[in-house]
């Protein structure tokens, strides 16, 4: 097919859940490891020293996460997310990185906590990777360090996003979990350092993802406190979404400074405009963040299934899809035995 015309042709054919919602944004977690064990992420107690990860022989080889994405760009599919656990300890993921960038149509993205940012930048660059996140939950070493729980210093995640700078991502996101009693504190600290360099700082309501990460709705610092208390030393005024179904809601700085975005999944859900599926580290599909369950694509991939057979059970899947667990949340789902993020990707 002639690539010019793609997306007209595809258009016509891309699926929509039972709620109307089509299939445009695919996240994939290419490691379920990470050298990070943040608090409300990977917990040290129950990620801990004989926990069990994946082996590599389970996880799916670069070879397999392409051909689904192309697969995947057949149904609508124009943006790719990289995540994990931490996507920077998979090793040679520049040669995935290739691999993806080959694939016309695809916005290629990748989230990281920054920790080996620096030595990784050229080689993502030069692979092919455009656009970068970053994850920096504070600026206050012992308030990262005992978020991150590894005493991990923020001057190294600094320099990789510098890093990241010289070589040219930009824009670049940074993401900061706000969870209230550890880094509030940080709120404006993090604005005014940010806004000064030109980053898009990035405010994620602490969720219940999982269920080891203890959530209470107490700790959750909403997006409406965040954007207030930033409004009050620096004007803000609400910007419209870059696209539909964009998660984070922007504000612009009134004096053309820049802008942040406030992610509000707990307290106003976007589930409506929904178009996100992820892939796990061992190729299982999961059509939402609190999924307690995900469809096996790895056994299609190595049971010798065609791509239209693989075409056909990923259409299937998304046909069925009803999920808006953001909206129906409640304290009692938020004991569900959901699947960790570290594993299906954040
Ligand atoms: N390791 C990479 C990183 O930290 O950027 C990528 C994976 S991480 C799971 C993806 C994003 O999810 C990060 O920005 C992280 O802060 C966020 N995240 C993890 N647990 C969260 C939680 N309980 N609530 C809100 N965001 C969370
Ligand atoms: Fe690792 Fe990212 Fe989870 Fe932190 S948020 S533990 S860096 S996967
Ligand atoms: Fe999408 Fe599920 Fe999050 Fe709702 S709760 S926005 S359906 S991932």
């Amino acid at each position: 097919m002639n690539d010019s015309r793609m997306p007209y042709a595809v258009a016509a054919t891309v699926p929509h859940d039972q709620l109307g919602r089509a299939l445009h944004d695919l996240r994939i977690s290419v490691t379920d490891r990470c050298n990070f064990r943040c608090v409300y992420c990977m917990p040290k107690e129950v990620f801990g020293r004989d926990h069990q990860f994946l082996e590599r022989r389970e996880l799916l080889t670069f070879e397999e996460i392409t051909r689904l994405a192309r697969i995947f760009t057949r149904h609508g599919v124009g943006k790719i997310r990289l995540t994990g656990g931490e996507p920077l300890v998979r090793r040679n993921l520049e040669e995935l990185i290739a691999m993806l960038a080959a694939v016309p149509g695809l916005d290629l993205t990748l989230t990281t906590n920054g920790s080996l940012l620096k030595q990784k930048t050229r080689a993502l660059r030069d692979a092919g990777l455009k656009r970068i996140t970053v994850s920096l939950d504070s600026l206050d070493d012992e308030t990262f360090m005992r978020m991150n729980d590894v005493d991990f210093p923020v001057a190294r995640v600094l320099e990789g996003i510098e890093a990241a700078a010289a070589a040219g991502f930009a824009p670049i996101k940074i993401n900061m979990v706000v969870k209230r009693g550890m880094n509030e504190a940080g709120i404006l600290p993090m604005a005014r350092f940010f806004r000064e360099r030109g980053h898009i700082l990035r405010f994620i309501e602490y969720m219940d993802v999982g269920h080891t990460n203890g959530w209470r709705m107490d700790d959750v610092v909403t997006a409406r406190e965040i954007v207030e208390r930033i409004n009050a030393e620096m004007p803000l005024e609400p910007a419209d979404p870059n696209y539909r179904g964009e998660v984070a809601r922007r504000w612009r700085y009134r004096d053309g400074s820049g802008e942040i975005g406030v992610i509000a999944s707990v307290t106003q859900a976007f589930c409506r405009d929904c178009t996100r599926v992820r892939l796990s580290t061992e190729g299982k599909l999961y059509t939402c963040l609190f999924a307690t369950g995900g469809h096996d694509l790895r056994s299609l991939l190595r049971g010798g299934a065609s791509d239209d057979e693989i075409d056909a059970a990923i259409r299937a899947i998304w046909a069925k899809r009803s999920d808006r667990y953001s909206e129906i949340r409640t304290a009692q789902t938020a004991k569900l035995e959901k699947i960790e993020m570290s594993y299906i990707g954040g």
